[in-house]
């Protein structure tokens, strides 16, 4: 299932982004790529707030890992 990113209005248009996305913790491809309203699309915010959650990025089974460690 595509991510998405921003905020979608209830009849907008969204666009569908093919992107890579990693888990940067174990590497593993994430599947479904990035889905974001037209609009917002267009903007350099929604820009910035790809490259960050490229950035962050965690799979699901690491992001289990990571919150089994904190107890
Ligand atoms: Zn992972």
């Amino acid at each position: 299932m595509p991510m998405i990113i921003g905020k979608i209005l209830e009849n907008e248009k969204r666009v569908k982004f093919n992107v890579e996305i990693h888990c940067t913790n174990c590497g593993k491809k994430v599947p479904g790529g990035i889905l974001a309203g037209v609009r917002y699309s267009q903007t350099k915010a929604f820009k910035i707030e790809l490259e960050n959650f490229k950035k962050k990025y965690l799979c699901g089974i690491c992001r289990d890992k990571k919150r089994l460690e904190k107890h």
